[in-house]
């Protein structure tokens, strides 16, 4: 029911035809305008279904199918270039089957040609970016063009000549005429800067790296492309002559390399299929720990004779196959928009999807976060929409597809009351994109808050999860957090599905949650805008509940690392009376109210901003990170230019090491890592 498919003919002529023209307008979305209204999953769906229907009935089939064109026209914006070397497209491989199919039917003619001998593979990393050629004459960078159709591309010169990634000499010695192919991409930090920068302006977000990528290169104005971050990766040679012969990939690879163009450090020559899988299964894994996106492998016979041996079909090289990675973006029906309250009464709308598998897991829920959010992507409950889960990255809804809008769908309003059973008005205050529940007695906030503050991150009560917070509630054991300091624990005994043990259990957890931190319980209070880290900054300037207590809004938003308006709320939460009283019955149960002890641990790595990968043999991640906190250094989970050094276990992944390469940056062994701990010093 969530796919274009629905609505297309059954008979196979009617169905090609209908699926060309779809495929067609899809192509001028993706390719000409950069900005598909399908996810690739989709078009990959319905690519396939017209391919299986014109081999099963050839005479449907057409050269001016799709399934048999590279790309789409190049649009009038840019002048045309035509490539002396075609620029083809890529064979896909969705499984392991469908590799082995390829290597199978590429060992075959090879065969046939009695020309099996030394077939090796080179693997490469599929970057999720658009295609270009980079031409150099007598050294010197004249041309870059897009793929456009294969045959006849865009130029882009004066675009691509605002990439720092692009040489625009190369050293003496380099060939006389030296075409460049690679993938144009954006960085994901340069992806989530300029959506971060669009949401601060209230514009709608972009949608993923790849298309934002082609969108900024194929801009009028270079300037415009020159701010928006792009990268390269060249993988391949055209049009060349005169420089070093050439006889395999790999040695091609080499001569873009030593003339200064940049080779993704993941690229590998590999001797059999075997090691292809291998190869495909770890970036199956691995793929977000790169700071840009792939969505598959490469795999290219290496040898240029046998490539030639093989040659190419109207569309793709025979000598190369693309393994892709399970897609990131489906579609799926968006059955309600439904607001969740949360601890402090912030509103916040969620989709209620139709489940579907988005990169191996289930989505049924995803986050719409605000009214704005929700208008500007214009989703209605009803739509098809494009649901994204990039790794551990929530899932989010991107957007509709509006071809498949059912008529007469109404946009969505955000609700003026509170879905709790107290029906009271729901308030966007100024200058906040949030909406709030103001009323103290919201059931859900309650839960909410009893929930946080029995959570990890608060006061870590183990056997106080948001279920049995709910039974309590209801039962009217609990109604506030110093409540959880007298529960009756014989009414608890006496409930179904508690025995002597759990009860004890949960009382010893409870008395010992008295002696967490002063941050921990500045942080479970549920103070509207004061996240963990303010509750540690707090807590470490002040010493103790009592100077928080006395503090003026001054006093607070004196605090480095405290705003101005976490100080006023904060001020605002223990300046009311109920909370003061709250307050007091906490201290009578016997919470810990003062602030961190001095740790006595030398703050050797003050200022020093420290990435941990891989597995280390006498830390666990937490522990090394911990251990960096413990000393004053930050412990981020990705690499940048602000990092100061990179410790990494023998199994760290190819990125954060690459990119630590690339910066220039120390990478640390365990024993160097213990050194630095010790003394702060880098080797
Ligand atoms: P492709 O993206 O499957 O493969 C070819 C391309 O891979 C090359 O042109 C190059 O740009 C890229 N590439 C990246 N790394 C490479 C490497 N190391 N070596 C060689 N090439 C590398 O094929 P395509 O023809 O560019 O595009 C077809 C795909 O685009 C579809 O399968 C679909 O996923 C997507 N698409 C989506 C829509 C849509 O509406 N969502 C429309 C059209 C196409």
């Amino acid at each position: 029911m969530s796919s274009p498919l629905d609505d297309l003919p059954d008979a196979p002529s009617e169905r090609a035809a209908a699926l060309r023209n779809l495929l067609r307008q899809y192509n001028r979305e993706y390719y000409e305008l950069d900005a598909p209204t399908v996810p690739d999953s989709t078009y990959d769906e319905l690519a396939r279904e017209l391919r299986s229907i014109e081999d099963t009935y050839p005479e449907l089939g057409s050269d001016d199918s799709p399934t048999r064109q590279v790309g789409a026209a190049p649009s009038s914006l840019f002048a045309e270039i035509t490539h002396r070397v075609p620029m083809m497209s890529l064979d896909n491989a969705m499984d392991s089957t469908e590799l082995a199919e390829w290597g199978q039917r590429t060992r075959r003619r090879l065969a046939s040609l009695d020309l099996e001998g030394d077939l090796r593979y080179v693997c490469e990393l599929k970057i999720d970016g658009l295609a270009l050629s980079i031409r150099y004459e007598h050294g010197r960078f004249v041309q870059a063009a897009t793929r456009g159709n294969g045959r006849v591309g865009e130029d882009v010169t004066a675009n691509i000549a605002t990439l720092g990634d692009v040489p625009k000499q190369l050293p003496p010695g380099a060939p006389d005429v030296l075409e460049a192919r690679g993938e144009v991409y954006m960085p994901i930090e340069s992806f989530d800067a300029l959506n971060a920068a669009q949401e601060a302006a209230g514009k709608p977000r972009y949608a993923n790296p790849r298309n934002t990528a082609a969108g900024s290169l194929r801009q009028k104005d270079p300037a415009v492309t020159a701010g928006r971050g792009l990268r390269l990766w060249s993988y391949q040679v055209g049009e060349v002559v005169g420089g070093p012969r050439l006889d395999s990939h790999s040695a091609s690879l080499d001569l873009l390399r030593s003339v200064g163009l940049p080779v993704n450090p993941n690229t590998t020559l590999l001797a059999d299929l075997d090691e292809v899988y291998a190869f495909c299964a770890h970036w199956v894994d691995h793929r977000h720990d790169l700071p840009y996106e792939i969505d598959g492998i490469v795999v290219k016979v290496d040898r240029l004779a046998l490539q030639e041996a093989l040659g190419a079909t109207s569309k793709a090289p025979r000598w190369a196959i693309a393994y892709k990675l399970p897609p990131e973006e489906r579609t799926t029906r968006l059955l309600d928009i439904q607001v969740s309250v949360g601890r402090t009464g912030k509103v916040t709308p969620f989709a209620v999807l139709e489940p579907v598998v988005v990169a191996g897991s289930t989505v049924g829920l995803a986050t719409l976060h605000n009214e704005d959010q929700v208008r500007l992507k214009d989703v209605r409950p009803g739509d098809v929409v494009i649901v994204r889960k990039a790794g551990d990255v929530i899932p989010e809804v991107v957007g509709p597809v509006p071809a498949s809008r059912p008529e007469g769908l109404e946009p969505w309003t955000f609700p003026a009351r509170c879905p709790c059973p107290l029906d009271s008005p729901l308030v966007r205050i100024e200058g906040e994109a949030q909406h709030r529940c103001l009323h103290p007695d919201c059931p859900y906030q309650r839960l909410a808050r009893l929930t946080h503050f029995a959570s990890r991150g608060a006061m870590d009560i183990d056997g106080l999860g948001e279920k049995q917070v709910a039974k309590f509630i209801e039962l009217g054991l609990l109604s506030d957090v110093a409540d959880v300091y007298s529960l009756d624990f014989e009414a608890i005994l006496a409930l179904p599905g508690y025995r002597q043990r759990s009860v004890e259990n949960l009382r010893a957890a409870i008395e010992a949650s008295k002696q967490r931190p002063l941050a921990n319980l500045l942080f479970g209070l549920n103070i509207v805008h004061l996240g963990a880290a303010g509750a540690e900054v707090l807590a470490r300037a002040l010493g103790g509940m009592d100077a928080i207590l006395a503090s003026d809004v001054e006093r607070l938003a004196g605090i480095d690392g405290i705003g101005p308006v976490i100080a006023a709320s904060v001020h605002a939460f223990f300046a009311d009376d109920a909370n003061r009283a709250l307050v007091e019955r906490l201290r009578e149960a016997g919470v810990n109210f003062e602030g961190p002890a001095d740790s006595g641990v030398a703050q050797v790595l003050g200022g020093m901003s420290i990435v941990v990968t891989g597995t280390l043999d006498g830390y666990s991640r937490e522990q090394a990170e911990a251990a960096i906190k413990q000393r004053g250094g930050k412990s981020p989970g990705s690499v940048s230019k602000k990092t100061t050094a990179v410790v990494a276990g023998p199994d760290a992944g190819g990125s954060k090491l690459a990119k630590a390469t690339e910066l220039a940056i120390p990478v640390l062994d365990e024993a160097a890592f213990e050194r630095l701990l010790e003394t702060g010093e880098l080797p």
